[in-house]
Formats: structure tokens, C-alpha cells, sequence
């Protein structure tokens, strides 16, 4: 293998061979290849794409360079939900108590916050004492004997995505359709589910910020899902402002915690029960849409979805003391109330600005090393459409130092337009992508 002539020939914008594409990843991914020649061909797949056959010989060599569950003895549905990033994303730690309180098992393996995004880890790991890196034979057992195991990326699964996705952090490569597919599915394809949904956001906050790309995702995902015989549907998604009013890990905990308990924001409540109903229509066709929201409207309502949230905390390690009673968390020394320069309605937010905020503030990582304040970040007090009077609170920032807490007010100065005229608040779910509903072209029969 010439690894310059690989990279000069998908730089041409020519069809590289599933076997050039495993040389290549494999040598990287064993320490063969330098970080400079994996970078030149990333760029060159960022800006020349990669056809359907090529995805798919990235997202197998991926997942072959790592080690894959296998549920298959299980009596019951195995299934997954996975969103490609957002600000206030936080449907994960509802969800994964709610489908289990249903009888689903979820093998859910999370990431980290990425750029601006926050990660499902990093929020669980707000929590005291919860272990997100349990070795693969342990998260088995959780799956088996409890319904649901949620972990970090380990050394054995997809090694080669944690290797490139490093990379790619740092080359300006993240925002590529097939880069994004393979790195996601090779993770949820290793997990040994039957069904997966995934949650493509869309929007100013969001890695796909048009409607186009996101439906070109959501649709890259789901072929590649489907060919692996795993049962994927994506929900396009708003992501023009957070989901919910909390940004940050502590934080966002919380509000799952209301939302768990029958309270919390509609919006992250309406998301979380339309993506898990997918999950149930999945596992019984003939489930009726609303009958799959009502069955989890319940568990939040009775009780059962907190129960079963607080015990699976206990079975990753958590002393749930600090999440039965919240308002005992240690809280950060200072905060910062931002205000409404003017009267109307709130008609923009900066959703990206918010989420880079939250890196400022220690709720989110500059580079890979830096640690985390949990009980650092935003709660916001007005939404899109909302009416806001002059004066009136918009967003209250917490951190630890003064000094970060003014350079991301100073970061947030344009991040609310407010407008005479009450704009139309954004639609929540935009489209449902499934092998059944395919918009535009696409490679399956
Ligand atoms: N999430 C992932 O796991 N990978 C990406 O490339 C983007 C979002």
C-alpha cells in the first residue's frame, strides 16, 4: 500500500477501494501511519465525500478493529438510541431507565462532549461515584441481568473511531457526512442491538446546520444500519435552541430528574417519549403510536422511571444520596443573571454561542485534558417565541471563577434577538428517515 497514492487519488475526488480503505485504517489504527498522512486523507474525504460503498467499507473496517457484543441469546429486544449532538441534549438518561422499565435492553455506549456539545458521559459522570468505564464483561452482565448498561468507548470497541475521532477533532474534519456515519454506527453496530434510533439534529446549534445535510445524514445512517440488519429509524430533530432549559452536566441531571419524576420541560419530555416510542414500535409493530407514549407518559407519572433511574445509578457505582435530594449539591460560588435589553419576543438564539459558553464556564472541555466543573453552565429562562419584558431575566450563568463568568457574557452578548412580532416557534421533529420513508435518492431496494 502507497498511502500517498490513496490520498492523492480520493484528493481527485476518485472512488477508493473497500481494500485501500482498510490498509489504510488498519495501519493507522495499529500505529503504522503517521497522524499527518491520516489527516491529508481525512481532509480529502471532508471535502470530496465518499460514495455509499466507501461508507460502509470505512464503518466495517471500523468496527473490525474492535471487539462486538453479542445479545443475540436474549429473550427480548435489544435496541439503542443515539443523537448526533446537540446543546441540552440530555434524552439519554431518561430513556435508557424508561425503556428498561419497559423491558428493552440497552446497551448504551456513550461519548463525551464534542465541540460544542455536550456528551452523555460527561453528564453521568456529574453524579458522584458513577463508573462509566466498566470493562465489556461487566457492562454484559449489566445488560443481561439489569436491562441496561451504559459505558464510555473502551480499548475494544471501534478502537480505530476513538483514534480517528481524536484526529478529527483537531483537523477540522468533524462536520463530514460519511466520517459521521462510520464513527457513529461503527460504535452502535458493535453493540449487538436490533434497533436503533438516532436523533439527527438540525439547526444553529447543531453539527448539520441545514436541512439537507441532516436528511443526507440521517439517511447515511440508517442504510448503514439497515444493512447490518439492525432496525434504524432517525428523527430530524430542532436544534435552533437547547433542548429543555438546562445546560450543563449537574444541571442537566436535575432536570432529568424533574422530567423523571412527571415534571421538566415539555419540550425534552415530548423528544424523549417520541424517540423511545420508535424503540417500541420496533419491538411490536402493531404498538399504536399513542399507546407506545402512553405506556412511558406512565413510568414518569407513577414513579417507576425515577425508581428505576436511581437503581441503575446504584448498579454503576453512584451514591444516589445527592440525587434524592438535588438542592444539597455542592453549588458553583458564583452566578450571573443576563437580562433582556428590550421588550418582545424572543426570535433567535445563538445556540452554538450557548454551547461554547458552557466550555468557558468549565461545563465542557477545551482540549481532551482539561476537567470539568459538574456544576457549572446555564439554566435559560426564555425560549424561542417566548414574550419577554425589558429587565426580565434570560439566562442565569453558574461557575466557579468571576472571570469566566464575564468572558462568557461577553460571549453571549447577541445570543437572544428579541422582535416585535412573535415569530412561529420551531417545529420539534421535523422528519421521521426510515428504510420505509426515504426522502430523496437512496442506495436501498
Ligand atoms: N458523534 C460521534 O460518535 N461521532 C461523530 O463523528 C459525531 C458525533
Amino acid at each position: 500500500m502507497l498511502p500517498y497514492k490513496i490520498i492523492e487519488k480520493k484528493a481527485g475526488g476518485h472512488e477508493l477501494s473497500a481494500d485501500e480503505i482498510q490498509q489504510f485504517v488498519v495501519a493507522y489504527t495499529r500505529g503504522s501511519l503517521p497522524d499527518y498522512q491520516m489527516s491529508a486523507l481525512l481532509m480529502a474525504i471532508f471535502i470530496q465525500g465518499m460514495t455509499p460503498a466507501e461508507t460502509l467499507a470505512l464503518t466495517e473496517v471500523m468496527l473490525e478493529s474492535g471487539k462486538q457484543m453479542d445479545f443475540s441469546d436474549l429473550d427480548g429486544f435489544v435496541a439503542d438510541k443515539h443523537s448526533t449532538g446537540g446543546v441540552g441534549d440530555k434524552t439519554s438518561l431518561i430513556l435508557a431507565p424508561v425503556l428498561a422499565e419497559l423491558g428493552v435492553h440497552v446497551p448504551m455506549i456513550s461519548g463525551r462532549g464534542l465541540g460544542h456539545t455536550g456528551g452523555t458521559l460527561d453528564k453521568l459522570e456529574a453524579i458522584p461515584g458513577f463508573n462509566v468505564n466498566q470493562p465489556l464483561e461487566a457492562f454484559d452482565r449489566l445488560v443481561r441481568e439489569h436491562q441496561v448498561g451504559l459505558i464510555g468507548q473502551t480499548e475494544n470497541i471501534a478502537p480505530a473511531d476513538r483514534k480517528l475521532y481524536s484526529l478529527r477533532d483537531v483537523t477540522a474534519t468533524v462536520r463530514s457526512i460519511p466520517l459521521i456515519t462510520a464513527s457513529i454506527m461503527s460504535k452502535k453496530i458493535a453493540e449487538g442491538i436490533q434497533g436503533l434510533i438516532l436523533d439527527v439534529k438540525t439547526g444553529n446549534g447543531a453539527f448539520m446546520q441545514s436541512m439537507q445535510d441532516a436528511r443526507a445524514l440521517a439517511q447515511n445512517l440508517v442504510e448503514v444500519g439497515e444493512r447490518y440488519g439492525i432496525r434504524t429509524t432517525a428523527l430530524i430533530t430542532d436544534m435552533n435552541q437547547p433542548l429543555g432549559n438546562a445546560i450543563g452536566n449537574w444541571l442537566e441531571v436535575k432536570e432529568c430528574l424533574d422530567v423523571l419524576q412527571g415534571g421538566g420541560p415539555r419540550d425534552l419530555v415530548h423528544l424523549s417519549l417520541a424517540l423511545g416510542a420508535e424503540i417500541l414500535q420496533m419491538r411490536d409493530e402493531h404498538l399504536a403510536p399513542a399507546a407506545a407514549l402512553a405506556m412511558q407518559q406512565e413510568l414518569l407519572e407513577n414513579g417507576r422511571a425515577y425508581d428505576r433511574f436511581l437503581d441503575l445509578c446504584k448498579l454503576h457505582g453512584a451514591d444516589t444520596a445527592v440525587l434524592e435530594h438535588p438542592d444539597n449539591y455542592p453549588a458553583t460560588q458564583f452566578n450571573h443573571t443576563l437580562t433582556a435589553q428590550g421588550s418582545g419576543y424572543v426570535s433567535r438564539i445563538e445556540t452554538m454561542a450557548l454551547g461554547f459558553a458552557g466550555i468557558t464556564l468549565k461545563a465542557g472541555r477545551r482540549i481532551m485534558s482539561d476537567t470539568i466543573d459538574y456544576a457549572a453552565g446555564m439554566q435559560i429562562h426564555k425560549k424561542l417565541g417566548d414574550k419577554v419584558q425589558k429587565g426580565e431575566p434570560l439566562l442565569i450563568l453558574y461557575a466557579e471563577e468571576e472571570e469566566l463568568l464575564n468572558t462568557a457574557l461577553e460571549q453571549l452578548s447577541d445570543c437572544f434577538t428579541i422582535s416585535r412580532t412573535k415569530p412561529n416557534p420551531p417545529q420539534l421533529i421535523y422528519e421521521t428517515v426510515s428504510k420505509y420513508y426515504f426522502f430523496g435518492k437512496t442506495q436501498l431496494s
